[in-house]
């Protein structure tokens, strides 16, 4: 059957979490290179940028992406997560917390 996508009409169970919904990702997909999630700012811009534009395309494809954005934003992780970069996910958190006020 292989990984779930939206494609397949694959949709994970109620029960996913902030820690479980890994076991979902389409990150997992051992074609997929992993380090596309962690670019560099060391590397050089066009790399940099066609990484971050790999990794989120990815993500657009993942059934677990509003968890994923979630919890990338919560543990303020390194990476991509949830199509997010973490520059991303911190001005959603600052956003968030505006209208919270
Ligand atoms: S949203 Fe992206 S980083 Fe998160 S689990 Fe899915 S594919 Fe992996």
């Amino acid at each position: 059957m292989g990984l779930p996508t939206k494609e397949n009409n694959y949709y994970p169970p109620a029960e996913l979490n902030l820690v479980n919904f890994r076991l979902y990702g389409k990150c997992r997909d051992p074609k997929i290179d992993n380090a596309i999630f962690f670019p560099k700012k060391t590397d050089s811009n066009e790399k940099y940028q066609a990484d971050v534009r790999a990794a989120k395309a990815v993500c657009r494809e993942c059934v677990v992406i509003d968890l994923c954005g979630e919890a990338g934003t919560i543990g303020k992780e390194d990476g991509i997560w949830g199509g997010l970069t973490k520059e991303e996910r911190r001005q959603l958190g600052r956003i968030t917390k505006i209208n919270r006020r």
